[in-house]
């Protein structure tokens, strides 16, 4: 019999990339991917599902109890994999309310259903679902900001800056205390910058790449100077796939790959690749457009992880380093806007 996991949030950048290769990966489970198609969903994201016969897609939103419920019951759901949220934190500071729907009680929503399906009281897990876990995605921006030097780990205390940390921050709390109170089965992960295929053009990398091709300006905050620590998201989401197969009930995990790069080294190295890849008629270099603007409200100066922990209790490895991720991220736009 398949096991029926529920994938949350797999139309949107991380989520879509994550569903083929585990679709893939695992035939003997039923991958439902739940997506409310919000502007940063995009089914075109994971048509190399369409055909797959262990793969549904249900449009819906996290916040639905009736919904959730019926999922829970039609395909006896027995794992969680939570990408789902509002996520891009320009949109956070401008409209704050949805940030809170979605990410603290969409996953109220779904872990309160996992809870009545999978558990007969608290600690007494439902006879035949010992293995039915819940793993939750989560952000480093939950710590805050770094100065220049140091790192974040899995006991770094919470200092969530944005309305979209503090909705992600909070979001993590429930999922802890579901595991304290009532002895579920969970995990969660902290993930630094994601960036690779399939990101929605909001987000630095597509955004300077799409507007390079158009020969519009590069807006850089501030001086660029805000450093994040950069992970290609294939390896995301071979993180993802360990922690919930191999993971500890109840424990949280950082992930990130050491690729530190500030703002304006990003934007230069994805103008150089271009300058190469696709060359401008006018024979200038793409890092000519790039225009300094006023900095985002409350920008945190620098994130970085110590991924040590899922380095050594999981064997976790990133596969890409920066300067090879970032190549196969601009080649990937590049067959994109030209097609
Ligand atoms: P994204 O914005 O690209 O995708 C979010 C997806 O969730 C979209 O498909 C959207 O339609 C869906 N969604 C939004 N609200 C919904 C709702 N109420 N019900 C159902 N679906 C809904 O986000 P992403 O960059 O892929 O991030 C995925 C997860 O990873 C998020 O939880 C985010 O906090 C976390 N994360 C992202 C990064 C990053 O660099 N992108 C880094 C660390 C952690």
């Amino acid at each position: 019999m398949s096991k029926s996991i529920l994938v949350t949030g797999g139309a949107g950048f991380i989520g879509s990339n994550f569903v083929p290769y585990f679709c893939k990966k695992y035939p003997e489970y039923h991958v439902i991917n739940l997506d409310k198609l919000t502007y940063a969903g995009d089914l075109s994201n994971v048509k190399e599902c369409e055909n797959d016969s262990n793969y549904t897609f249900v449009q819906g939103d996290i916040c639905d109890e009736k919904l959730i419920e019926e999922l829970f019951t039609k395909y006896d759901i027995r794992g969680v994999i939570h990408f789902a949220a509002e996520s891009h934190v320009d949109n956070s500071i401008k409209g704050p309310k949805v940030f809170m729907e979605t990410n603290l009680m969409g996953t109220f929503t779904l872990i309160e259903t996992a809870r009545r399906h999978w558990m007969d009281a608290p600690s007494k897990v439902k006879p035949g679902y010992e293995d039915a876990r819940f793993h939750h995605i989560s952000t480093d921006e939950v710590y805050g900001t770094l100065g220049e030097t140091g790192y974040f780990s899995e006991t770094t205390p919470y200092a969530p800056n944005s309305p979209y940390s503090s909705s992600k921050a909070g979001s993590d709390f429930i999922v802890r205390a579901y595991h304290h109170t009532y002895g579920m089965n969970v995990t969660t992960s902290n993930c630094s910058n994601n960036y690779g295929p399939k990101q929605n053009h909001e987000k630095l990398i597509p955004h300077i790449i799409e507007n390079a091709l158009n020969l519009k300006p590069l807006p850089v905050y501030g001086k660029g100077l805000n450093v994040r620590d950069w992970l290609y998201v294939l390896d995301h989401c071979k993180a993802i796939d360990l922690i919930f197969h191999n993971g500890k009930s109840g424990e949280t995990y950082n992930i990130g790959g050491h690729n530190e790069r500030n703002n304006i080294t990003i934007v230069n190295t994805i103008c150089s690749i271009l300058d190469e890849k696709s060359p401008r008629k006018d024979g200038k270099s793409y890092s000519e457009l790039i225009t300094f603007v006023q900095d985002r409200a409350g920008h945190d100066l620098r994130y970085a992880i110590d991924p040590t922990k899922i380095v050594n209790e999981l064997g976790w490895k990133a596969d890409e380093t920066f300067d090879t991720g970032i190549v196969k991220t601009v080649e990937w736009y590049l067959d994109k806007f030209k097609a």
